[in-house]
């Protein structure tokens, strides 16, 4: 027999399944269909599980070649990469079984299976119907509902005629599940996923090239940060080729190694590698959902909607990566609760999708917030800079990781912050700082007046704050 429901829920993923916490919280009787795994691309194969790599790759880092600066005598490290995947799955598994524990603790139904939706049911008022073929091959269950929330999310992308085989020539979920660690990888795109992995990698001792097709790496930060993280990377022995495109055609494979060439400019050169990641970004899932049966429209290959998160079909939401724009877990958790509280019929604030801050946790990590200085000055804004290096803090060389800075974008007409850009060990735990900054629309003379506690590495924040009007004190 069809269950109903206030909501239903496409996608237990990030954006998802906080969709489904919210809309519970509020009293309504919710739904959430997932056919892998509660928790998605974020849990089990994005954010967490690359987040559990990169740190081993930096403590085997450290002990191996920094342990003596610290007064630390270390002999014969080794690394034991089948204990680093063990750890990674140990801390996805604890996660999983929270997100399980909680979709219990708010009574919300979990149907193990793949969703597809149907349209109106000729047996209800209600103005949609899911068919959810369940994983367990149990007959389908059908689910009338008065409000549908797509969340349904992305998967990797590849360069047209580059096959994926998932053995040699690798995506991110590919990488992750590795066994053994190759000796050599090319990278095939430098923006985050391709710059983590890249630095992980070289961390676990990997030869690394990158190459990418834009100019930088990091083309969407600020040009100094993408300049200063391939300064910081190239010192660690990672390769970079920019302004490369590579030419699936080309690919050869053997036994043992990959090639594959790129133009760049009038030449081709090619790479041979034990190993490709190709980190091109990623593509919505759309398909097999039955966008056939409804009104909503998809756009460049995402689904679209309107501010409210709804679709054509105004009962019909969708939110987090299958609507594209900013697909990092924490926007699509909060597309989550604005659909389901409009849903709820509470008024939301509008996404401010240029307050979020975006983080990349390579070693050094960088973290922005706001616009770049390139942007603000197409904007016609008239800029003032306040940039602080970490080497003028006491805390940064105290934990030996003294590269980098903080580089605050200001108007120089209104005193705005504009954007935050950092770059250096611990910024990904210190943008929320300037995020908060520019919620509330404060000043850099606000950020340098709330007093930072010493040491600290946030100082580098205030100090950059103040050298927006040049006081910084110690440089
Ligand atoms: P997803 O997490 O992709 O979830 C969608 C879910 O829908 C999936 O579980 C899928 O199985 C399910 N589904 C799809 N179709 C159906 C159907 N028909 N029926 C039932 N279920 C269905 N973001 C960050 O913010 N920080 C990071 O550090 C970060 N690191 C990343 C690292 C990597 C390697 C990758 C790949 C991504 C990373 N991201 C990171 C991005 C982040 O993972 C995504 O933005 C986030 O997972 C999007 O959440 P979502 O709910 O929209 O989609």
């Amino acid at each position: 027999m069809a269950q109903e429901y206030d909501v239903v829920i496409l996608g237990g993923g990030t954006g998802g399944y906080v969709a489904a916490i919210r809309s519970a919280q509020l009293g309504l009787k919710t739904a959430l269909v997932e056919k892998g795994k509660l928790g998605g691309t974020c849990l089990h194969k994005g954010c967490i599980p690359s987040k559990a790599l990169l740190k081993s790759a930096e403590v085997y880092q450290l002990t191996k070649e920094k342990a003596l600066s610290f007064g630390v005598e270390t002999e014969g490290v080794t690394l034991n990469f089948s204990a680093v995947q063990e750890r990674k799955k140990s801390i996805v598994d604890q996660l999983y079984k929270g997100v399980q524990g909680l979709m219990k603790k708010g009574k919300i139904d979990v149907y193990e299976g793949t969703g597809r939706m149907l349209g109106p049911s000729i047996f209800s008022p209600m103005p949609g119907t899911i068919s959810v073929e369940m994983n367990n091959g149990e007959e389908n269950e059908m689910l009338i509902l008065k409000n549908l929330v797509l969340a349904t999310g992305s998967r990797p992308r590849t360069l047209p005629g580059l096959e994926l085989d998932e053995e040699q020539i690798l995506s991110s979920d590919g990488a992750l599940a590795l066994e053994s660690l190759p000796a050599s990888m090319l990278i095939i795109g430098g923006g985050v996923i391709g710059i983590e992995w890249a630095s992980m990698l070289n961390d676990f001792g990997v030869d690394i090239t990158v190459v990418e097709y834009a100019d930088r790496i990091l083309p969407t930060e600020d040009e100094d940060i993408s300049k200063e993280m391939k300064k910081l990377l190239e010192k660690k022995g990672i390769k970079f080729v920019t302004g490369a495109k590579v030419l699936p055609e080309t690919v050869e494979k053997t036994s043992e190694q990959v090639t594959i060439s790129a133009e760049i400019g009038d030449s081709t050169q090619s790479f041979t590698a034990e190993k490709v990641l190709v980190s091109v970004g990623r593509q919505a899932n759309t398909e097999g959902i039955g966008i056939e049966n409804t009104e909503i429209e998809i756009e460049k290959g995402y689904i679209k909607t309107r501010p409210t998160f709804q679709t054509k079909e105004s009962h019909i939401y969708a939110i987090g990566d299958c609507i594209g724009g900013l697909q990092l877990a924490h926007v699509a958790s909060h597309e989550g609760i604005a659909a389901i509280e409009h849903i709820a019929n509470q008024t939301p604030e509008p996404m401010d999708y240029e307050k979020i801050s975006r983080c990349i946790y390579s070693s050094p990590e960088a973290a922005s917030v706001g616009i770049t200085e390139k942007q603000a000055k197409e904007r016609g804004f008239t800029v003032k800079i306040g940039k602080f290096p970490f080497q003028a803090v006491g805390k940064a060389l105290v934990n030996g990781k003294a590269d980098g800075f903080v580089k605050i974008v200001a108007d120089e007409k209104t005193d705005d912050i504009l954007g935050v850009h950092m770059i250096g060990a611990g910024v990904t735990d210190m943008i929320s700082e300037a995020g908060l900054a520019m919620v509330l629309d404060a000043t850099p003379w606000e950020i340098a007046d709330t007093i930072h506690p010493h040491p600290s590495l946030s100082e580098v924040i205030g100090e950059a704050a103040l050298a927006v009007d040049g006081k910084a004190i110690h440089m």
